[in-house]
C-alpha cells in the first residue's frame, strides 16, 4: 500500500488524476473503473484540465442506485456520462451495474462476465463512505462478494439523500461491484479527503475487520491512497 499525503483536497484531486492517467496510459487498451461522489468531481475536472484522451473502449462504474432511470440527475451512469464521457469527448462504452444489459436477474452475472472478458481494469478509482463503505459494499459485506443488489445502510441513505430534490424518494437499494470484483483491478486508487472520512479510513487501516470493507483490499498488490488526512 502506498499512501500519498497531500496538503489539501485540490492538490489531492490533481495528483489522483495524474496517477489515473499514468496507470491508464501504461495499459491503453485496458478498461478503467470509475467512481462517483463529491470527492471524484474534482478528479474528473482535473482529467479534463490535463486534456486526457482515453484510448480504452470500456469503462465500468462501481455502483448505481437500483431502479433509477439513467436519465435521472441522481443516476451514477448519468453523472459519469456528463463528468467523464462528455467532458472528455470520449466515445467509448460506459457500463453500470443494474443498468441496460445489466438489469434483471442475470444482470450482475453479465456485468461480471464483461469485466472478465475486457479486463483486468488498469485502474479502479475508489472513494470511501463516512461509514467505511467501498462502492456500495456496506460494513459487514463479504470480502469475496461479487456484483449484486444490496440494501443501503441508514448512514449512506442519510449522507446521499442531500443530493435528491426529494430526499424521501432516494432509492434504498443499489447494485454494486463486489469487493472481490474490485480487487481484480491492477491498481486501486482510493481518494479520501476531510475529517469526516478519518474514522473510516484509520479504522480500516489500523483495525481491519469485517466491519471495514477496505480491509478486503489492504493486501492488494497495488493499492494507492491519496488523502489529506494523517492516518
Ligand atoms: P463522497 O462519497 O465522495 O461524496 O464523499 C464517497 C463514497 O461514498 O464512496
Amino acid at each position: 500500500m502506498i499512501i500519498h499525503k497531500v496538503t489539501d483536497r485540490a492538490s489531492g484531486q490533481k495528483l489522483a488524476a495524474e496517477l489515473f492517467i499514468a496507470a491508464s496510459n501504461a495499459k491503453p487498451k485496458s478498461p478503467v473503473g470509475l467512481a462517483t461522489g463529491g470527492t471524484m468531481e474534482g478528479v474528473y475536472e482535473q482529467l479534463v484540465s490535463a486534456d486526457f484522451k482515453p484510448s480504452f473502449q470500456h469503462a465500468f462504474a462501481l455502483d448505481e442506485y437500483h431502479g433509477i432511470s439513467p436519465e435521472s440527475k441522481n443516476s451514477y451512469l448519468n453523472e459519469l456520462t456528463n463528468r467523464f464521457a462528455k467532458a472528455l469527448e470520449w466515445q467509448g462504452e460506459l457500463h453500470a451495474p443494474g443498468q441496460g444489459d445489466f438489469a434483471g436477474q442475470d444482470g450482475s452475472n453479465r456485468f461480471e462476465e464483461l469485466i472478465r472478458k475486457e479486463g483486468p481494469l488498469s485502474v479502479q478509482l475508489l472513494g470511501i463512505g463516512t461509514n467505511g463503505h467501498i462502492a456500495f459494499n456496506e460494513p459487514g459485506s463479504d470480502f469475496s462478494s461479487r456484483t449484486r443488489k444490496v440494501q443501503l445502510h441508514p448512514e449512506t441513505i442519510k449522507a446521499n439523500s442531500i443530493y435528491f430534490d426529494n430526499p424521501s424518494l432516494m432509492p434504498t437499494e443499489a447494485n454494486t461491484q463486489g469487493l472481490a470484483t474490485i480487487a481484480q483491478a491492477e491498481m486501486l486508487l482510493l481518494v479520501a479527503f476531510g475529517e469526516s472520512k478519518k474514522k473510516a479510513l484509520t479504522q480500516a487501516i489500523h483495525s481491519p475487520d469485517q466491519t471495514t470493507p477496505l480491509a478486503a483490499l489492504l493486501n492488494h498488490k497495488n493499492l494507492v491512497i491519496v488523502t489529506d488526512l494523517e492516518i
